[in-house]
């Protein structure tokens, strides 16, 4: 190979495209819980940043930004069945009230058995119900002494 070959490149600088059908077809969803369930959540983040990515280059930093983010120390504080506990009032999915219970069919009526509201949801069981008013006030009393900005 001559030098004057030798020093012309081959390819561009240009980082590589990325070709386009490297997207997973979500299956049909109907429920909003389906959808953010594991695979379909999955599937449309990696569509997302495949749609946000033209180049190699690109979809590399995506990549990197998403792996590198920092998780909320919140979300692994404590003891893990708590954190279970916590997630699952959070999402208001798969907890055991019975609003989370009636929508996955495990139960006839979504109302609270302690008081007759008609929804027992997280919200319920945290700021409403009656039966856990006395526990309630201690909890937010303990939290207002925390002193927390
Ligand atoms: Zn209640």
């Amino acid at each position: 190979m001559d030098d004057a070959r030798r020093r012309t490149p081959t390819h561009s600088n240009r980082s590589p495209e990325l070709p386009h059908n490297n997207k997973f077809i979500l299956p049909h969803i109907k429920t909003t819980s389906y959808m953010e369930s594991f695979l379909p959540s999955t599937t449309k983040l990696w569509n997302d940043v495949i749609k946000r990515s033209p180049t190699l280059s690109s979809f590399k930093k995506h990549l990197n930004d998403f792996f590198s983010k920092t998780p909320n120390e919140l979300y692994h504080f404590g003891a893990r069945r708590c954190n279970k506990i916590h997630c699952q009032l959070r999402r208001n999915y798969s907890s055991d009230l019975y609003k989370d219970l009636f929508d996955h069919y495990l139960s006839d009526s979504p109302a609270c058995r302690n008081c007759n509201c008609k929804t027992e949801d997280s919200y319920h069981y945290i700021f409403i119900c009656p039966a856990y008013t006395t526990i309630r006030e201690v909890l937010f009393e303990n939290i207002f002494n925390l002193h927390i900005n």
